[in-house]
């Protein structure tokens, strides 16, 4: 079976970052079938650097977003910036921003889906249109699929899918009615992919 470049990404880290939506959750998934990395070198065991593994977990974390390299600087920046722990300010920004929200909800099957979703001017933040993928949604926000947009296929098929994938708790889907709500924002507990970020802060450190 022919190989999707997105899931290349995921030998490459070693782990599912769902980039593929519902493919993610089925055993077509590379990253199930294939353990090594991809291309003709990737079966070796190349040991990396302390470096190395600093980059490797900013490319991986930036790969899970779907962030590029400015902007996750910004990111960076702004975590620094914010009183706390840098490493969990930077996974609280980028878990507060609406397309990972509206993805998290299950209104789109990967992130990808959602920035579009977010960029057609799909999703409303307290009732209001919001088409900037980057927007931070905040504790109490509702974010919904607008009424006109319920019937797009993508949104009504992701949805189907979405208690199979898993609506995170510190978050509210009313299924029927394609609404969402942050019902609070995420310990750093509660976000449970193997991210380290304290690799990243020591990255940005140097
Ligand atoms: Fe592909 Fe999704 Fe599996 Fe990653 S997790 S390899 S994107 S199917």
């Amino acid at each position: 079976m022919a190989e999707i470049s997105v899931c290349r990404q995921c030998r490459r880290e070693g782990l599912k970052l769902f980039l593929k939506g519902d493919r993610c959750f089925t055993d077509k998934c590379s990253v199930e079938r294939r353990t090594y990395a991809p291309g003709q070198h990737g079966q070796g065991h190349k040991k990396l650097s302390e470096y190395g593994l600093q980059l490797r977990e900013k490319q991986k974390v930036k790969r899970i977003y779907g962030i590029r390299e400015k902007q996750f600087r910004k990111i960076f920046a702004e975590a620094e910036r914010l009183k706390g722990v840098t490493g969990d300010n930077l996974l609280l920004l980028l878990e507060r921003r609406l397309d990972n929200i509206a993805y998290r909800l299950g209104f789109a099957r990967s992130r990808a889906e959602s920035r579009n979703l977010v960029k057609q001017g799909h999703i409303t933040v307290n009732g209001a249109s919001v088409d900037i993928p980057s927007y931070l949604v905040d504790r109490g926000d509702k974010i919904d699929v607008k009424e006109n947009s319920r019937k797009v296929p993508a949104v009504v098929e992701s949805v189907e899918g979405a208690e199979r994938r898993g609506v995170p708790t510190w978050l509210k889907l009313n299924k029927e009615q394609l609404l969402g709500e942050v019902l609070d924002l995420p310990s750093r507990a509660q976000l449970t992919m193997p991210i380290q970020e304290q690799l990243i802060v020591e990255l940005y450190s140097k």
